[in-house]
């Protein structure tokens, strides 16, 4: 496909929830993807509680894709269950299971190209407005003439190729999610969770755990005898290596505990990145507008996820919003600030840091995706106003 419609470049929740609303409308799509699979950092990080989907009162938040989503992760998987934790709603979900759901889901759809390993090197403009588009797939390039372009990366890799300027650097905590099996069922039930963790905190600082322990945290997944960790680090800090022997020394003191004598491995996440940068757009959305619940009369989706932010150095700050209040996200906080078919969505959309703390959320980039799709469809098939 050289000619697409839209070009999304990543396949990502904010990714692919923009290419099935628009190819669901008869657009062609191309999807580029720098890794070798669907899903972003839910599937490559392991992400088993997908939060935005639902209000405080866990009723379902953003109508369309993100009601699907519910739906086909529910057939696939009767393990696939909505959660409360703390005020917020989440739903827990397998990983794999939500990979291997999108990659069906986008299948119904010949309108819809994906090409993996595949970015942006650069892109040719006229005026303010992206003409032509070089992708390198495989060490290959090819030029594409795409009429909307966007950056659904999470990190804005395609706006910082294009408009270096037009980007801010992110200002959050990355995080390290591990998944491990054959624990004994309920061996997370309060109190015996808290005590865990206690005990972990305590042991880093004794030494006698790496210091990547001193802030992890435990939570148990959709099956019986699955425990996820949570460690949340720098991301210029992360090696690898470092990281699997932190798991290994974790799990040898947690397999001291009964229950978990038989604890093991099952999955080391890929570095999960919270603020990878967010574009400049027409609008930056605030913290007050959160806090305020404001409307926007170009919104494209609801967020009501609390202000989650992971601050670089004094950790995590949990905020909530006024009880049954979300909040719009407007079409001009997707839009690159000075280009007229510049797009940027998800977790990479114009905001402040601590509205994009709460914006980032999987279910809000499902909603994000599908309300830009729409926005820039709609146009089309009314022939009228047009984003470009
Ligand atoms: C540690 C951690 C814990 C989290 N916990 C939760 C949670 O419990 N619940 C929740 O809902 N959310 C959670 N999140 C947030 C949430 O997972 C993400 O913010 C959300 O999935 C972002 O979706 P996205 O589509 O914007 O980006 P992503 O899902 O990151 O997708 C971006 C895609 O773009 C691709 N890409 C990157 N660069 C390029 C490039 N140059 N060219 C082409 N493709 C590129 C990537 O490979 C990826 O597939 C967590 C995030 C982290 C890091």
């Amino acid at each position: 496909m050289t000619n697409p419609d839209l070009a999304i470049i990543g396949a990502g929740a904010a990714g692919i929830g923009c290419a099935l609303a628009a190819a669901a409308r008869g657009a062609r799509v191309l999807v580029a993807e720098a890794a070798e699979a669907l899903g972003g950092t839910v599937a490559g990080s392991l992400i088993h509680t997908l939060g935005g989907l639902f209000d405080d009162q866990g009723e379902r938040l953003n109508d369309g894709l993100a009601g699907e989503l519910i739906d086909r992760l529910g057939d696939a998987d009767p393990a696939t269950k909505p959660r409360r934790i703390g005020r917020a709603w989440v739903l827990n979900v397998d990983p794999a299971v939500y990979r291997e759901t999108l990659r069906r889901w986008i299948a119904e759809y010949p309108n819809v190209e994906i090409r993996y390993h595949s970015q942006v090197n650069k892109a040719e403009m006229e005026g303010v407005r992206i003409i032509q588009v070089d992708l390198d797939c495989d060490g290959r390039r090819t030029a594409i003439y795409p009429r909307h372009l966007i950056d659904a990366s999470g990190n804005a890799a395609a706006v910082r190729r294009i408009a270096p300027t037009k980007v801010s650097e992110g200002e959050a905590l990355a995080g390290v999610i591990v998944r491990l099996r054959r624990a004994a069922p309920d061996a997370l039930a309060f109190p015996r969770g808290i005590a865990l963790v206690r005990g972990i905190r305590k042991a880093a600082q004794r030494g006698e755990l790496p210091p990547e322990c001193g802030d992890c945290w435990l939570d148990s997944g959709c099956h019986a005898d699955e425990i996820y960790v949570k460690f949340n680090i720098a991301a210029d800090r992360y090696e690898h290596r470092t990281m699997l022997q932190a798991t290994h020394r974790l799990i040898d003191h947690l397999r001291r505990t009964p229950g978990l004598e038989r604890l093991e491995l099952h999955q080391l996440g890929a570095l999960g990145v919270r603020d990878g940068g967010r574009i400049e757009g027409e609008y930056r959305l605030t913290e007050t507008d959160l806090k305020q619940g404001r409307r926007f009369p170009d919104s494209v989706a609801r967020g009501g996820w609390p202000i989650e932010h992971w601050h670089p150095r004094q950790g995590i700050q949990l905020e909530y919003l006024p009880a049954g209040q979300g909040y719009d996200i407007p079409l001009r906080a997707l839009k690159v600030a000075g280009f007229t078919n510049l797009w940027g969505v998800g977790k990479c959309l114009s905001a402040e840091p601590r509205a994009q703390a709460s914006a980032r959320v999987a279910g809000t980039c499902w909603a994000m995706g599908e309300g830009l799709a729409k926005a820039l469809t709609k146009d089309d098939e009314n022939g009228t106003k047009r984003h470009d």
